[in-house]
């Protein structure tokens, strides 16, 4: 049976969301990558013992990780079963439903039918009764936001959700949402969105600006770029990262010559500040107040202890800033 290190609280830093009451480690750890039925159950079970041992309470699940879709939930729920059934108090386990998971017009979007009906497959599937925040996994430009929102309402009434999140909305978007939600007497507190060096976009579609605003918080989905803004592509493509191993999402074709080279002058700055260039890229995101917590996905346990690494320097100078702004495409 496993037993947490007792030292676990000792150098984690936990952020409030938002206005909320929830505190955020400020790395949580995904499972959209690696806790899928073609990776090996064993390295997924040390992940999570390694995450939770350094004070990291946050999971972030959907219903669609795999593959095939559902196969993370039903891993971590094995996961939890048969090591952290006397943790469950100190973990936030999160999950979504917004992009494809069944056939069918009930299976996918936004719909009252289709979050309801996942969520309680997704807890049927990680063997809970409740998650800690369940999340619009994207913004369905056909439902009304109206139907969509209630479902969330409906979902934290019902005990199966404590709070809610939006995920890939934009800044009008979000403004929406937390108009109805607030009227609803609905605890949403969180915006998920891709956020770090290489992508600005929520810089720019009003995202950031507006849940600050409105008092939500911001925790950053592929801070890492999905492995670029790290050593790992620095010496050619090694066989066992996530281009090679699982290019569903992260292409080769990505890894341009022009990135190649801003990949290399980052990891130049992050050496100068004394860190990877997997510790600087999160510290880049954590610098900031609007950021409460960054999710990072991890092939091995030794990654997870070198990012946890990034939150003893999340300070940058201004040239440090102009620097790494210029390598920023
Ligand atoms: P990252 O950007 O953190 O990329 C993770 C990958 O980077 C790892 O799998 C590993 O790849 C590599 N890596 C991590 N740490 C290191 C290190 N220290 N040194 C070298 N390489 C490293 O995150 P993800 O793209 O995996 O996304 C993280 C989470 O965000 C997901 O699991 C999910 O929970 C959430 N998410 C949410 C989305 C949404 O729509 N809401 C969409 C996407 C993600 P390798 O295999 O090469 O070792």
């Amino acid at each position: 049976m496993y037993t947490a290190n007792t030292a676990r609280y000792e150098n984690m830093t936990y952020n409030r969301c938002g206005k909320s009451g929830l505190k955020l480690p400020a790395v949580s750890l995904g499972l959209w990558h690696n806790f899928g039925d073609n990776s090996a159950y064993s390295n997924m079970v040390d992940m999570c013992k390694t995450a939770f041992d350094h004070g990291i309470t946050h999971f972030d699940l959907a219903n669609n990780y795999g593959p095939a879709e559902g196969a993370a939930e039903l891993n971590f729920g094995k996961i939890l079963k048969e090591n952290f059934k006397s943790y469950r108090d100190e973990m936030v386990i999160s999950t979504k439903a917004g992009y494809y998971m069944w056939p069918g017009p009930y299976g996918d979007w936004g719909s009252r039918k289709y979050l309801i009906a996942s969520l309680d497959q997704s807890l049927m599937r990680m063997g809970l009764e409740y998650v800690d925040i369940f999340y619009h996994h994207r913004m369905d430009p056909e439902t009304p936001l109206e139907e969509t929102m209630e479902a969330l309402a409906q979902i934290v009434r019902s005990g199966k959700a404590l709070y809610v999140g939006i995920s890939n909305y934009d800044g009008p978007n979000l403004e929406r949402a937390h108009a109805i939600l607030k009227e609803l007497h609905v605890p949403f507190i969180i915006n998920q969105n891709r956020y770090n060096i290489f992508d600005r976009t929520i810089e720019k579609n009003g995202l950031k600006q507006k849940s600050k605003e409105v008092g939500t918080g911001i925790i950053c989905f592929s801070p890492l770029a999905q492995g670029l803004l790290t050593d790992r592509y620095i010496d050619g493509i090694p066989e066992d990262s996530r281009i090679r191993t699982d290019g569903r999402f992260l292409k080769e074709g990505q890894l341009t010559e022009e990135k190649l080279a801003n990949i290399k002058a980052l990891n130049e700055i992050a050496k100068k500040r004394g860190q990877t260039l997997a510790e600087m890229a999160l510290a880049w995101n954590l610098k900031d107040d609007y950021i409460t917590s960054v999710i990072i996905g991890a092939s091995r346990s030794s990654q997870i202890l070198d990012n946890i690494k990034a939150i003893e320097n999340t300070t940058f100078t201004e040239d440090e800033l102009k620097e790494i702004d210029k390598y920023s495409k």
